[in-house]
């Protein structure tokens, strides 16, 4: 009999096939994206209320029958599955209420007839949420510790063993949405920074999540040294490029090979750009204004803008939570870093550029823990009580960054070091008057741990599928369209083709993994005609 574990991610679905007489992990399936609309949990969120969360849950639903069926196992064996994610993904996968998740404060809630969700640990039959198995296949679902705090907040306190360190420990998931989670005593803060989506490779124009082809490290010297992930998934060797022309100078055993960049490449590239003066805030000088890597894969000024936000949000993130917990910098200890950016990236370049705090003297690099923790549920399924009575035990507090004062102020000097160039000491000046504790400059030599090869650690046997055609169309012809394409061409993710036919003589198409939602709505604003009505596209679906 088989058991599959599932990882709902902001920015992909991750799943494992386990054999439960062995225990053994057989396969492993993955998506490039996700199939709702949007780039992050606030897209998201705002796609369920504003457009429909049905078709969210669906699109979900859809994408994990898909890839279930490139697991390579007989289904009709399939006795149990777990799942896991934060609260806005398993909301949508059960199709459960979200507009809890997305108003702050009781009384905004009850102005607005909105209840709390409760969300502990359920098991309940697969097939109910539409998951293409036998009616006998259970599905578990791990609980939230508490609102705001999530299963993938659990799931990273309870596979890195933060809630057993005596010392003071930050964790943070590197992902679109950046969990993180300050432990100082017994008491945990947690936050969650709106990273955005550059952490995982895209609002990157060569961006893409970890997968084969991907471009995960580079190291500069003269010329920079690119590291590109292999079928595996595992770094190796790629071409030495001139990053001012791309020219290859020495070609590596990945030549010819990469697609793409990854977060990590991403932060690598401007760690190192930054250090070989390539890079002079707030501006890209090289001799096109972008950096080249290997196969014509290259990072614009834009793209080092996109990502250098993410940085500040991470960086003013980790301020806050210290702050609030009243620790100075130099009184932590440890940093755990979980997610596959936490995992692949070099740990020194990502404390270069502001992603973990300069001051911890010891740094972990763990896999992704969401998948992690349904693998243990999916082997041991008596552990979801445990779960439940350890997140009822958790005591815990939620900082909202996005009304948080401390919050506020930090991110408010991070965006002008990154976007308009302000120097570190007129930073540290602005935190003085604000009564926050100085940013240190010197970075202390870490003792750096690799726990895991990479951020799935095992594939098993069967080896990886990657599922690239996921997400439907979403059609719609407004009246009054001249076909004139401005939406099409003004598109940022070439999102939108326009067919002939509909009631105006144009049908508007959307592919929806592709379009970064109503955070965007680029193709709306633009029409000369103003009948773009993104909202009604839904009304014709089909399936990609
Ligand atoms: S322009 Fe429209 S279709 Fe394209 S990504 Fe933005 S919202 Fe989606
Ligand atoms: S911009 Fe407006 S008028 Fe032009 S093709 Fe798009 S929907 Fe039609």
């Amino acid at each position: 009999m088989y058991g599959i574990a599932i990882d709902v991610g902001t920015s992909g679905t991750r799943m494992h096939a386990v054999d439960l007489a062995s225990k053994k992990i057989i396969s492993t399936a993955i998506t490039m994206r996700h199939p709702v609309p949007g780039a992050n949990v606030m897209d998201h969120l705002t796609f369920c209320i504003e457009v429909d969360r049905t078709l969210a849950h669906k699109l979900l639903i859809d994408t994990s029958n898909k890839l279930m069926n490139m697991l390579d196992i007989d289904l009709k064996k399939v006795e149990r599955v777990a799942i896991c994610g934060n609260p806005i993904q398993l909301s949508m996968f059960q199709n459960i209420e979200v507009r809890d998740l997305a108003f702050v404060g009781e009384k905004t809630l009850r102005s607005k007839g909105v209840e709390h969700q409760k969300r502990d640990a359920r098991v309940i039959p697969a097939s109910d949420l539409g998951l293409e198995l036998p009616d006998s296949a259970e599905l578990m679902i791990p609980p939230a510790i508490k609102h705001e705090i999530g299963a993938d907040a659990l799931a990273m306190m309870y596979q890195t063993g933060l809630l057993d360190r005596k010392e003071n420990v930050l964790v943070t998931d590197y992902g679109t949405n950046a969990e993180m989670a300050l432990k100082v005593g017994d008491e945990i803060i947690t936050g969650s920074a709106a990273a955005g989506p550059a952490i995982e490779g895209q609002h990157i124009k060569a961006g893409m999540l970890a997968a084969p082809g991907a471009i995960s490290d580079v190291n500069a010297d003269m010329d920079w040294r690119c590291t590109v992930l292999d079928d595996a998934i595992l770094a190796q060797e790629g071409d030495l490029v001139n990053p001012n022309t791309g020219h290859a100078v020495e070609t590596g055993m990945m030549h010819g090979k990469a697609v793409g960049i990854t977060g990590t490449g991403v932060i690598a590239a401007i760690a190192e750009g930054l250090s070989n003066n390539l890079i002079k805030l707030p501006h890209l000088d090289t001799i096109d204004g972008s950096i080249h890597l290997q196969d014509g894969i290259v990072l614009t000024e834009h793209d080092v803008n996109e990502a250098t936000k993410t940085f500040g949000a991470m960086r003013a993130g980790h301020f806050t939570l210290l702050e609030h917990a009243g620790l100075k910098f130099d009184e932590l200890d440890i940093m755990y870093m979980s997610g596959a950016s936490g995992t692949y990236v070099d740990a020194r370049k990502a404390q270069r550029v502001g992603l973990l705090p300069p001051s911890c003297g010891q740094i972990f690099q763990f896999g992704n823990t969401s998948l992690a923790m349904a693998l243990d549920m999916v082997r041991e399924p008596q552990m979801l009580d445990e779960l439940q009575a350890l997140a009822a035990s958790i005591r815990a507090n939620h900082v909202m960054f996005a009304t948080d004062k401390v919050f506020e102020k930090v991110f408010v000097q991070e965006l002008a070091y990154w976007t308009e160039g302000m120097p570190m000491e007129t930073y540290n000046m602005m935190l003085e008057f604000a009564d926050i504790q100085p940013l240190p400059t010197q970075i202390k030599e870490a003792k750096i741990t690799r726990t895991v090869l990479r951020d799935i650690p095992d594939l098993g046997y069967k080896g990886l599928r990657v599922l690239r055609d996921i997400g439907i169309f979403v059609r719609g012809s407004f009246e009054g369209c001249t076909g004139c394409e401005a939406c099409l061409n003004e598109c940022p993710e070439n999102a939108i083709k326009i067919h002939q036919g509909g009631t105006s003589g144009f049908e508007i198409e959307v592919a929806s993994d592709l379009c970064n939602g109503t955070a965007c709505m680029r193709c709306e604003r633009i029409c000369p005609e103003k009948v773009f009505r993104f909202k009604e596209l839904q009304k014709s679906l089909i399936n990609k």
